[in-house]
């Protein structure tokens, strides 16, 4: 089965039929096929994703990140979801696979008892949970669809409180190829740097002397000294940046904890936090935390962790992994709750093939499709 029938078509019972075009307007709940499966089905496949720059992280550099496309069926309608495994999260198509295939959706009658479906994954396996993602965005999906609503109404959000998302520009040594990459970060009004790998504040002011707009730094953990850690802290609040995310490595609790004390700037959470319990914890030592669905397990454990850290007076930023706007559309669908977005993960990939989140004017913009909002470009 290509790409293309893979979207198009889902297998119940051992038959391919074809889905109603998609298109998820409301007339097509009218619309949609008779036959009531009554159960979960749940289809993936392997899809590589292809960076359009190569990445230079603090600890490695890659062109491609694996991923798995993911598709959840019931009584005709199709929810869309996605795994995303940068090798970091210990996550691969094997694995993502091998979990997918060990799932029996089947025994849901009940797609709403999304509760039920979280523990049974849990229950499977404790980790895997770019895996337990992808389940969790087709199942939002097709709820959303069932109730001809997009998430952001569902909870309740203003999408006009949707902040900007920051853009993404790793350095390179090439002057015209790091001038390129600043080019094309024009319409974006704030900008996150990676840093911690050995030339940080040449990389800010390359980019000061072509940009006045803000920025945030993601030190990736790359920082392993305190003091220097707290140096570039002190540095970065003269530089216009509104806050430096992950700056020592994730184990160096106590000495983080010290750079927050003392630093200019919040120090925000990212590889420190995967899931919902590490909230409280995280807020000992950073001043807020990164959220993405491919560490939290989906937009369930997501959205409980946005309110947790809002109630313990924490910032909230919400991330992505280099992913299509399947699932940064659905990361989208949470962003009226929080502080910062960096949802850029699919403006960094040669090889979308969702329709779906859209940047105006620097801003997220959430379409106005039920479910997690994204059609399939075919
Ligand atoms: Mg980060």
């Amino acid at each position: 089965m290509d790409r293309r029938d893979f979207l198009r078509t889902t297998i119940l019972g051992g038959a391919a039929i074809a889905v109603a075009p998609m298109s998820f307007s409301a007339p097509d709940m009218a619309t949609r096929p008779t036959t009531k499966s009554g159960k979960l089905n749940l289809k993936f496949e392997p899809y590589e994703l292809k960076l359009r720059h190569a990445f230079n992280l603090a600890k490695n550099q890659r062109t491609s990140t694996p991923g798995v496309q993911v598709q959840l069926e019931y009584d005709g309608l199709v929810g869309y979801g996605e795994a995303s495994m940068p090798p970091y999260l210990g996550e691969s198509v094997d694995s993502v696979t091998k979990f997918l295939g060990s799932l029996d959706l089947s025994q849901f009658s009940d797609p709403f008892r999304i509760e039920d479906i979280h523990a049974y994954m849990d229950s499977v396996t404790p980790n895997d949970r770019a895996a337990k993602a992808s389940v969790d965005i087709a199942l939002y999906d097709l709820l959303g669809k069932i109730m001809g609503q997009p998430w952001y109404k569902i909870w309740g959000l203003n999408p006009d409180n949707a902040p900007n998302t920051s853009f993404t520009i790793s350095y390179d040594a090439d002057p015209e190829e790091m001038r390129k990459k600043i080019e094309e970060t024009a319409p974006f009004k704030v900008i996150k740097i990676k840093m911690g790998v050995g030339h940080d504040k040449e990389t800010v002011e390359a980019f000061r002397k072509f940009s006045d707009v803000p920025i945030c730094v993601d030190a990736n953990q790359g920082w392993d000294d305190k003091e220097h850690a707290l140096e570039m802290c002190n540095w970065l609040a003269d530089q216009n940046c509104l806050f430096v995310e992950q700056p020592m490595p994730k184990e160096m609790f106590e000495e983080t904890a010290w750079v927050r004390e003392r630093s200019p700037l919040p120090i925000i959470a990212d590889e420190f936090l995967q899931r919902l319990p590490d909230v409280r914890r995280a807020a000992e030592a950073y001043d807020g935390i990164n959220i993405k669905l491919m560490k939290s397990t989906g937009l369930h454990e997501a959205h409980k962790m946005a309110t947790l850290a809002r109630a313990l007076g924490m910032k909230v930023m919400l991330g992505c992994m280099t992913e299509t706007s399947c699932a940064v559309t659905a990361a989208a669908q949470l962003s009226p709750l929080v502080d910062w977005a960096d949802l850029d993960g699919n403006l960094l990939i040669a090889n979308d093939i969702f329709d779906g989140i859209k940047i105006v004017d620097g801003k997220v913009t959430i379409p106005d499709r039920p479910g997690i909002g994204v059609v399939p470009l075919t």
